[in-house]
Order: C-alpha cells, then sequence, then structure tokens
C-alpha cells in the first residue's frame, strides 16, 4: 500500500485530511466532509495519492485509509444515503457487498443442504422432522420409510431428525 501527496509528507497530507471530516456526531454517526464537495455532495480532495494515482473522491479515500484498496471498476456506497459522508462504517466497495451477499446466499444453502440428495425445500424438512415414528420399527426402518415418502435418501432424514442439518428449522419452532 503506497500512499503519496504531491504537496505534503504523507502523515501532514493525513492530519490535513482528517482535520476537514466533522466527527462531532460519534463514531457510529455520520461524518459529513467539510471541505471542498462536487455538485452532488461527495467530498472532493486533491492530496491525495494512492499506488501512484491521484485519489480525489474522499469516500474512495477513506475507503483505502479505513478498509482497503477499492478495485479501479468499483463504487464506493454509502449506507447512509448521506453523499459528503465519509465514515468508513458507513462505506463499503462493490465488492465488500457481493461478498456480502454471497456470503449470505452461501450460509443459506449450508444452512439447508449439506450432502447429497438433500434438494428438499424447507416445508418438506419440517414434514420430515414431524414426521410420525413407528415405533414397530428399528430407526434405520424409520429413516428408509420416511426418505421413501419425500424421495430422498435416509442419511438425510436422519440428519434431519437428528438435527444436523436444517438448524434453522428447529431455530423457528422454538424461536418465536
Ligand atoms: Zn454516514
Amino acid at each position: 500500500m503506497i500512499i503519496l501527496s504531491k504537496r505534503l509528507p504523507v502523515f501532514e497530507m493525513l492530519l490535513d485530511y482528517d482535520s476537514y471530516i466533522d466527527k462531532s456526531a460519534g463514531e457510529l454517526g455520520c461524518w459529513p466532509w467539510i471541505g471542498t464537495t462536487d455538485k452532488d455532495g461527495y467530498g472532493r480532495y486533491r492530496k491525495f495519492y494512492y499506488d501512484g494515482r491521484e485519489v480525489t473522491g474522499c469516500s474512495r479515500i477513506s475507503h483505502i485509509l479505513h478498509i482497503g484498496p477499492i478495485l479501479e471498476d468499483l463504487r464506493v456506497l454509502h449506507s447512509c444515503d448521506n453523499p459528503p459522508c465519509v465514515n468508513p462504517r458507513h462505506l463499503s466497495a462493490g465488492t465488500h457487498v457481493e461478498n456480502m451477499k454471497q456470503m449470505k446466499e452461501r450460509g443459506r444453502s449450508l444452512r439447508g443442504a449439506r450432502g447429497t440428495g438433500a434438494k428438499l425445500t424447507e416445508e418438506q424438512a419440517i414434514a420430515i422432522y414431524i414426521h410420525p415414528w413407528n415405533d414397530n420399527l428399528c430407526n434405520r426402518e424409520n429413516y428408509t420409510l420416511i426418505a421413501g415418502k419425500f424421495n430422498t435418501t435416509a442419511g438425510t432424514v436422519y440428519h434431519i431428525r437428528e438435527r444436523k442439518t436444517w438448524k434453522h428449522i428447529h431455530e423457528l419452532q422454538t424461536g418465536s
């Protein structure tokens, strides 16, 4: 990470940059840029160089300083919808947003279907979980019987009944 300023030593430049930020709203509040802004209200700063290139957008500068580098074609987004805000807690680059989205989706699919033959809907998984147990049969026979009804494998039924998969079903049942 190479940060340079053409007009000031880096440390002085960072102090200078910081002096244009109003942090009076506290750690979690919006930090408006009180220096020059563009017509849309986004802060502009002209002394910051990153990897040999001038970066003028203050949202980008704050992201680079506090969160990390940004791929060139990505935008820095404000969760607060407040253009002059440069609080890094309110900023994210495209990749970050995409990552979060992917993580959510990954989490959702992992929670549901782990392993093979587990393409069940939540409703089916709940139905399997609450399916009556035949006490005249051994466990294995029960798993196979239920699996046949839901067109899945005995292993999947076992995992659902033993709470190894579809854990959120059990959370749903006890959570409300
Ligand atoms: Zn903000």
